[in-house]
């Protein structure tokens, strides 16, 4: 055990994030374990870590867990209602499991419950390992993907990149990605381009760049996308040719106002010529979820 108690905690841990609406108070709920019941699987139905479900039982039940033993669970309420009511999901996002929530910010969180994005037709998953995320943040980049490849005509593949670990916390270089809502995704390139090289400006198809973005900016859930200034002027560019009206790209672009101007949807961000990345926003029952 850590000093401080806080790697297991023997009551509910309290929280030592800047939350952005104040979460309610922990209540216990009491689950009568079943053949097959795992820490894990109860953590995933909960939305709690497994580590902590250990932990605030490990006194009267031990580490291991046995059919009809009675374990105690602190639910968030929020999470615990969304964890229950799957809510609407379409497709295969309905299959996406309820529960997984941030903890803190992308900056310096961690992810809880964390699922995976599945795979599918149409995009690969570069590294696995670290393609997890919330359930809000999966449910809508799955319906994104697949609406994408139904309606884009793109023929090729899209490439994914990192979104967080399991457990969110740092990816290598990575100053974000930490709690699960972000992911970088290679923008779509001409036919002939090598699959799994990094690609710049000069590769992409715009016509698909364009209708990505524009999928993402529909979903609704993305907080902001980032994406190099001068691809930005490119694709408004390009958009305005296709009389795309102004008052559509000034919400979509910050283009021409300025890399650090605080407008539109797709921000500036150096090193993002080849490839987005898509920040979600925190999910309706995301109470420990922080900007
Ligand atoms: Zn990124």
């Amino acid at each position: 055990m850590s000093p401080r108690g806080r790697l297991h905690p023997s009551r509910p841990e309290p929280l030592r994030v800047r939350a952005r609406r104040l979460p309610p108070p922990r209540e216990r709920l009491i689950h009568i374990a079943r053949e097959g019941d795992t820490w894990d699987l109860l953590g995933r139905r909960y939305g709690v870590f497994d580590r902590h479900l250990q932990a605030w039982n490990k006194d009267q039940i031990g580490w291991t867990l046995e059919p009809g033993e009675r374990v105690s669970v602190w639910i968030e309420p929020m999470i615990h209602d969304a964890a229950r009511n799957e809510g609407p999901a379409a497709g295969r996002a309905a299959l996406i499991p309820a529960g997984a929530h941030s903890l803190g910010t992308p900056q310096s969180g961690r992810l809880v419950a964390g699922v995976q994005v599945p795979p599918g037709e149409g995009y690969e998953r570069r590294y696995p390992n670290s393609t997890w995320g919330t359930t809000f943040a999966v449910r809508h980049l799955v319906l994104t993907l697949d609406e994408f490849r139904q309606t884009s005509g793109y023929l090729g593949t899209l490439m994914l990149g990192s979104m967080s670990f399991r457990r969110g916390g740092r990816i290598g270089p990575h100053v974000s990605h930490q709690a699960g809502r972000d992911i970088d995704i290679r923008l779509p390139v001409r036919a002939g381009f090598p699959a799994s090289q990094p690609a710049t400006h000069k590769h992409l198809d715009w016509d698909a760049t364009w209708k990505l973005i524009l999928a993402f900016a529909r979903s609704g859930a993305v907080q902001v996308i980032f994406l190099d200034y001068a691809v930005q002027r490119e694709l408004v560019h390009r958009a305005r040719r296709n009389g795309v009206s102004e008052p559509q790209l000034r919400e979509l672009f910050q283009f021409p106002a300025g890399r650090h101007a605080n407008r539109g949807l797709v921000r500036h961000s150096p090193g993002h010529e080849g490839h987005i990345h898509v920040r979600y926003a925190c999910g309706p029952f995301e109470p420990t979820c922080g900007d």
